[in-house]
């Protein structure tokens, strides 16, 4: 099936502040062997990142692919692969439907795919990347690591329930493996 993976907190540590370069780009222990463990059954793997701190100037384009390119590198290193990275760039205050909660991201992987949103799961550690997954139809995991605790002490509106709830990307992943994501 079609993975598609939130990036700050699912893979890497959220920081409060952004991650401004490789060196802060620091990955959540198990996070990548889970990816690599979807790698190896077959499975699809898309990257939707909301990326504020290109529209609010804190970082460049290129600065953002030095830091996606330790990503990849690392992640191709343990045997994993990530398909593409879809980013939206936009700040909060000139919001396209790119950004999440908005399910532009999710859309175009599933046209770029070919795939059923019945066949995609969106991993979020954020109410937003489950509201994008709801509007495009996909199955949603909610991770505790990152600001999953807190989405999830905070409470999900039930339209977008179901939700499976998993303790990190390792958990995620079995739920995947097991058909555990409905
Ligand atoms: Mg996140």
């Amino acid at each position: 099936m079609l993975v598609l993976l939130d990036r700050d907190g699912v893979l890497n540590e959220d920081r409060p502040d952004f991650v401004k370069s490789p060196e802060e780009l620091v990955f959540i222990p198990g996070a990548l062997e889970a990816v690599t463990d979807l790698t190896a059954s077959g499975h699809r793997i898309a990257v939707v990142t909301n990326q504020s701190c290109i529209g609010r100037g804190l970082i460049s384009r290129e600065t953002l692919d030095t830091i996606h390119a330790k990503l990849l590198s690392t992640l191709a290193s343990k045997g994993g692969r990530i398909d593409h990275i879809f980013v939206a760039p936009d700040a909060p205050w000139e919001a396209t439907e790119n950004r999440k909660p908005g399910a532009g991201m999710v859309k175009a992987a599933l046209s770029m795919f070919r795939e059923n949103p019945e066949n995609a799961v969106l991993i979020g550690d954020s109410k937003r990347d489950l509201q994008a997954a709801r509007t495009a139809g996909c199955h949603r995991i909610l991770v505790q690591t990152g600001k999953g605790r807190k989405t999830q002490k905070e409470g999900l509106d039930e339209d977008l329930l179901p939700v499976s709830v998993a303790k990190n990307m390792t958990e995620a992943a079995h739920f995947i493996q097991s058909g555990r994501y409905k």
